[in-house]
């Protein structure tokens, strides 16, 4: 085995997906296509795209028909002949267009000449794009909205996907350990936020995830604070929220730390928002709903006085994207959660122009409970 030096870049990983994994997740769309009555699909916003075809280019789109001896096209540029070659399987029909929309519904006549519906990607295509659509659809086609129809098959991830969100979730556990024995006083939170960024990207991240959040003392108390100019003092508690982008996938970690032994109400808080997500972790299992886990997690703080100060639901799906379905919160959909949904959870507490203390997990839904992919210790710990 090989050692590279500790400050070398670390290589970047591919991204390529197997084609019959590819080849598969379109077969499933198909399927929902037919059990939604549609002839065709347009699938328009790149990550669908990129899930379908595995092409990771920023244009291009896919018809397919539903039927099985359909035909499934794919259209990019010329910019990306190269690209879409080596990425995209053979089972699609590669064509280079100038207007993929135009060159997608001039060949819909083979999906049925008589005309038919057209599923399409209605919260990813804008009014122009479909006012453009309405305008060159040929006659006999509708236009059908497919709402959420990729979203709901990319819920479930499979082995690949997982493994290369377990790497992205390592990656951070790693830049947080970095970071934790530099310690953060002394340096402002614009600074630590564009170290946390530059380290995850020497390790192979493409790139973060969401831009950073660093947020110290009392600026602690917003979730979702801007990295400020100000200096981090001995004293504070500091807010890290950070992801990595790697291999097209996207992690998601919360730790918040003392930069000295912390006062008694800071100890309170953090030992409140801890419990919360252990229990909340717990909670995360196959058959329950999503608003189930949240008032687990919802009740532990409540109990504890801090109910008002916990604005925000108790977690996300991540994957191809940092906010996907299915979601923790006391709004969400009473779906049971399933075998192979990826969440966070994170809750927290803040006091306005106090502090805020937030403990944030990546975790996987099994058949056998829950699988934790943040690994990053979450006891209270002084960095310094
Ligand atoms: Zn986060
Ligand atoms: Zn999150």
């Amino acid at each position: 085995m090989t050692t590279s030096p500790a400050n070398s870049l670390r290589p970047t990983v591919s991204e390529i997906t197997a084609p019959t994994t590819l080849v598969r997740r379109t077969e499933q769309l198909a399927g929902e296509a037919v059990a939604r009555e549609l002839d065709g699909v347009l699938v328009s916003a790149s990550v669908s795209v990129r899930y379908l075809s595995g092409y990771t280019g920023s244009h291009g789109i896919v018809l397919l028909g539903s039927a099985p001896s359909q035909p499934w096209r794919f259209f990019t540029d010329f910019r990306y002949l190269t690209q879409a070659a080596e990425q995209v399987p053979e089972r699609f029909e590669r064509q280079i267009a100038t207007n993929l929309f135009e060159a997608a519904l001039r060949s819909l006549q083979e999906l049925g000449s008589q005309g038919g519906r057209l599923g399409f990607e209605d919260e990813h295509v804008s009014v122009a794009q479909h006012a453009k659509l309405l305008e060159e659809l040929p006659s006999g086609w509708e236009l059908v909205p497919c709402t959420g129809m990729v979203e709901g098959l990319r819920e479930i991830k499979d082995a690949g996907e997982l493994a290369r969100i377990r790497a992205a979730a390592e990656l951070v556990d790693e830049v947080l350990g970095w970071q934790a024995e530099r310690g953060l006083t002394g340096r402002s939170e614009r600074e630590v936020a564009l170290e946390l960024e530059h380290e995850m990207r020497r390790r192979g991240a493409t790139a973060p995830s969401f831009p950073s959040i660093v947020a110290s003392g009392a600026q602690g108390a917003l979730p979702h604070a801007s990295p400020r100019d100000v200096t981090i003092v001995r004293g504070d508690l500091v807010t890290i929220d950070m992801g990595a982008l790697l291999d097209g996938y996207c992690s998601d970690c919360t730790r918040t730390f003392a930069t000295a032994e912390p006062d008694g109400q800071a100890r309170e808080v953090y030992a409140t928002v801890l419990d919360a997500q252990q229990q909340g972790l717990q909670a995360v299992l196959a058959g329950s709903s999503g608003r189930q886990v949240d008032a687990v997690a919802r009740a532990v703080i409540a109990d504890a006085g801090y109910g008002e100060n916990f604005g925000h639901g108790l977690g996300h799906g991540v994957g191809l994207e940092i906010h996907e379905a299915p979601r923790l919160s006391p709004s969400a959909p009473q779906e049971p959660l399933r075998p192979g949904h990826v969440v966070t959870v994170e809750p927290g507490v803040y006091l306005p122009a106090v502090l805020g203390v937030r403990i944030e997990d990546l975790v996987v839904v099994g058949a056998d409970g829950p699988e934790r992919l943040s690994h990053f210790p979450k006891e209270l710990t002084v960095v310094g």
